[in-house]
């Protein structure tokens, strides 16, 4: 792979080095509520998820890791307004990428609800 992108994040003050990311403590403190509340599910799989420690990781980020999910996409949301946020795995948060509605997606993900 040679593709080069320039990164010119303007908060860029602590580096992430290129094919890295970087977990901070608040984002891990965020993540174990989520993870705590849902027994270490994720909430559209119900397929354990990995919780990591902070810290610094080569990408990719693991498919069964867990992510914040926003059941509100941005688009939905009126401007300034929050979405409950979720714990989902990676995979799954990917997958639903800006699907509008989070219960159709949660649906076809568990074979009930409506078709
Ligand atoms: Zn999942």
């Amino acid at each position: 792979m040679s593709t080069r992108q320039t990164n010119q994040s303007a908060k860029s003050a602590k580096r992430t080095p290129k094919g890295m990311y970087r977990i901070s403590p608040d984002r891990i403190e965020s993540y174990l509520k989520l993870f705590r509340a849902q027994e270490g599910l994720c909430f559209y799989c119900r397929q354990p998820m990995i919780m990591p420690w902070p810290g610094l990781y080569r990408l990719p980020v693991p498919d069964k890791q867990i992510t914040r999910e926003h059941l509100i996409v941005r688009k939905k949301r009126p401007k300034g307004a929050r979405s409950p946020i979720v714990g989902a795995c990676k995979a799954c948060n990917h997958d639903r990428g800006g699907r509008p509605s989070w219960a159709a997606y949660l649906c076809s993900k568990q074979d009930w609800g409506p078709k």
